[in-house]
């Protein structure tokens, strides 16, 4: 079928509308008709090809909500007119030990929504059933795009590694992955700190659910005290008050790209078996509990509604900071 997509043509460039050929869906694929799509800052990056895996003319776009419009041999029918997410993971491949063991989003061979593959910031994309998941009735659906990828992002630390809800959870960088990272931690039942270097956007943390915020500068005075860090920022930090902000046994969790390496002095975590870790999204079982964990406690992404024509404008406001919390641009593209 003939689409409609908003494409750059090399990096760098403006994105511009254009038609392109949707095959069919192959089996086990569906296609989603997409309704709304948030802008995450990997799509910037995919734009300026900043990871080196990006193919133009790129259609950026992953975290997609749409209504099912065909699906491909060994998908239900009923699920045409379904409405449904798609984040960052559109394929994996089920048969793999990964797949099996409920980690598919650790899949070797793993398909990207818009890496070599045309993504949401058009009128349809096309996604394996498994990893486009269902919206329940109680997500409001407009607002819902930003937790396909920033959402089930910061979910992943809390779920996969089955925080208790006891912990001291700090929270680096509120933005876009951030200020949902507050509100999932709030709801878990942890003691939630928000660790910004944005003194400004204290009252609206306290908003989002934390229950202290502190300016990263004065990070020393934290010594000892989290369970779990979460890092929604792709900056270098102070790494060394970071890490020694952790109680024993407490993790730093990264989920910013930041590209220099994370400088760690050994003894910082073996005398009190501190760890760090990273995680890419999660499983499609963890998205489909989120939906669930986020209807039954009202978490939504606070978001910036521009319909798609407007995208350019979307990003280069992202370029520059200049949106609270999350853009979502809708269609029809
Ligand atoms: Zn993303
Ligand atoms: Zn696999």
């Amino acid at each position: 079928m003939e689409v409609s997509v908003w494409q750059s043509g090399a990096p760098g460039e403006p994105l511009s509308r254009a038609t392109a050929h949707l095959p069919e869906p192959a089996e086990d694929e569906l296609v989603l008709e997409v309704l709304h799509c948030g802008l995450c800052h990997s799509d910037v990056s995919m734009l300026d090809n900043a990871w080196g895996l990006s193919s133009f003319p790129l259609v950026p776009g992953h975290e997609v909500v749409g209504r099912v419009c065909a699906v491909g041999p060994g998908v239900n029918p009923d699920l045409i007119g379904q409405l449904r997410g798609l984040g960052w993971i559109s394929g994996s491949c089920r048969h793999c030990i990964r797949c099996l063991g409920g980690d598919a989003n650790l899949c070797g061979s793993l398909e990207s929504t818009i890496v070599g593959r045309q993504g949401g910031f058009a009128s349809h994309v096309m996604a394996h059933q498994d990893w486009a998941v269902p919206i329940p009735d109680s997500v409001a659906p407009e607002d819902a795009g930003p937790l396909f990828c920033g959402g089930v992002t910061v979910f992943a630390p809390l779920i996969d590694e089955a925080v208790s809800p006891t912990a001291r959870v700090a929270v680096i960088g509120i933005g876009g992955l951030g200020h949902l990272a507050l509100q999932f931690a709030r709801a878990w039942g942890c003691e939630v700190t928000a660790l910004t270097t944005t003194p400004a956007k204290r009252q609206e943390a306290i908003g989002f659910g934390a229950h202290e915020v502190v300016a990263l500068a004065d990070l020393g005075g934290c010594a000892g005290r989290f369970d779990l860090i979460i890092n929604t920022s792709n900056h270098s930090l102070d790494w060394a008050a970071v890490i020694g902000a952790l109680a024993p046994r407490g993790r730093l969790h990264q989920l910013g790209a930041v590209l220099e390496p994370i400088p760690v002095a050994a003894f910082d975590l073996i005398a009190t078996r501190r760890s760090i870790t990273g995680s890419p999204t999660s499983s499609p079982a963890s998205l489909v509990k989120m939906m669930e964990f986020c209807g039954r406690h009202g978490i939504r992404p606070a978001v910036e509604h521009l319909p798609m024509a407007e995208l350019n404008t979307a990003i280069e406001r992202l370029r520059r900071g200049d949106v609270r919390y999350r853009f979502v641009l809708d269609g029809p593209a």
